[in-house]
């Protein structure tokens, strides 16, 4: 294994994933389905080693944010449905249909002709389609039952399409005040109750995110869209105080320090606008992590790294690729480690934590991390597979 020229890595747990998905499912019926949500690369885990130990795991269906999130997990040989949940333009439905992918169906006149685009093609493959139904994220989907039948009905007559599932989505599933959830929720089932009324037979139902699955998992209908609890981490303080489902964050942040100095002589003034000021003895150590790898400027001088389990202050602030702490007056040396997001000899900074201090959610923390970081996957203790943005030759 190649050393890396720049020492600073994400570690993800499989196990912890894997065991995730298993608390997950044992809170839910057994009947409902897993849909591994892996937009946004994973949220920042990586989406092909994620997806690939989520179907190991348990979880049958991936959930992507558009096709071509898709189609790097297709490129990587990953069999499993595939649904885009944005919107896909028009022009794009014969990729999706080439490469297995579904899409989220939200009016009836795309349906028609995205039908009529598909029967230019030879391909028997029909496209996938989980029609989307508004019940107050206001965001995607029908909103009325007519517009509900009008695009159920121009599945059911499209040669080229194929009726997979209907969902909804919820806004405040992680809530203390379950109101709108179970309005949303009455509101999803009238509109189920009246296409059955209809005669039509319904595909595959499904509603609940993480916070529904933990708050509501009587919602979990056919299958549910499992995100940030795969990796580990609460929707909010609210759904981790049920105590209902032990998760575990799957995702570390380590780095080594790439230079030390005590700050013997003047000026003793650290990083940009020279906003920190260094005592004598104090020792300074550089960090090869940035704003530009997603750790926010917004942590400059505010924020801590683990060195030797103890929590070192961010001297000054926090520049494009590298970082200052404050290791007061410990010796260092070049090459030792500290952990930015995780734990280290009994020391822990969560993300939780971080995402409070920049007055944001985890999901923020995680999902920013940059390609640019390379990811470490670990099983079973060991790293089993080591992916870099530049191969290093
Ligand atoms: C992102 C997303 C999810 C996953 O939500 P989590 O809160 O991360 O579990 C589920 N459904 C839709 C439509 C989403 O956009």
């Amino acid at each position: 294994m190649q050393k890396l020229c720049r020492e600073v890595w994400i570690e993800v747990n499989l196990d912890a994933i894997k065991r995730n998905i298993e608390a997950i499912q044992a809170h839910i019926p057994r009947k409902s389905k897993i849909m591994a949500v892996v937009k946004a690369n994973a949220y920042g885990h990586g989406s092909v080693e994620v997806a690939r130990q989520a179907l190991e795991s348990g979880a049958t269906e991936l959930a992507v944010a558009s096709l071509e999130e898709g189609i790097v997990l297709r490129r990587a040989k990953i069999e499993a449905p595939i649904l885009v949940l944005g919107f896909t333009p028009l022009d794009c439905v014969k990729r999706a249909a080439a490469w297995r992918i579904d899409l989220s169906g939200l009016r009836e006149d795309w349906i028609v002709q995205a039908n009529e685009i598909l029967a230019e093609e030879e391909s028997q493959h029909r496209l996938g389609i989980h029609v989307n139904v508004d019940t107050g994220m206001g965001r995607l989907g029908v909103r009325t039952k007519e517009e509900l039948l009008e695009v159920v009905e121009a599945l059911e007559k499209s040669e080229n399409l194929r009726w997979d599932g209907i969902f909804t989505h919820f806004s405040t599933a992680d809530e203390p005040d379950p109101d709108f959830t179970l309005l949303q929720h009455s509101i999803f089932i009238d509109f189920l109750r009246f296409l059955k009324k209809q005669g039509i037979t319904l595909p595959t139902v499904h509603m609940n995110n993480t916070a529904a699955a933990i708050a509501f998992p009587e919602f979990s209908a056919d299958m549910i869209r499992l995100g940030i609890g795969l990796y580990g981490l609460y929707p909010s303080q609210y759904i981790e105080s049920l105590d209902a489902v032990q998760l575990e964050p799957a995702l570390s942040l380590k780095a080594r320090i790439a230079f030390v100095k005590e700050m013997v002589t003047k000026p003793r003034t650290v990083s940009y606008g020279a906003t920190y000021v260094a005592k004598p003895d104090e020792v300074i150590a550089t960090i090869p992590i940035g704003y530009a790898d997603g750790y926010s400027r917004a942590l400059s001088n505010r924020g801590f790294m683990l060195f030797r389990g103890k929590r070192m202050p961010i001297a000054g602030r926090v520049t494009m690729d590298m970082t200052m702490i404050s290791l007061g007056e410990m010796k260092a040396k070049q090459g030792e480690e500290v952990v930015i997001y995780g734990r280290q000899k009994g020391g822990e900074i969560s993300v939780d934590e971080i995402a409070e201090m920049l007055n944001t959610i985890n999901y923020e923390v995680i999902a920013t991390l940059s390609r640019r970081v390379p990811r470490f996957y670990r099983r079973c203790g060991k790293i089993i597979k080591i992916s870099t943005p530049v191969m290093y030759v």
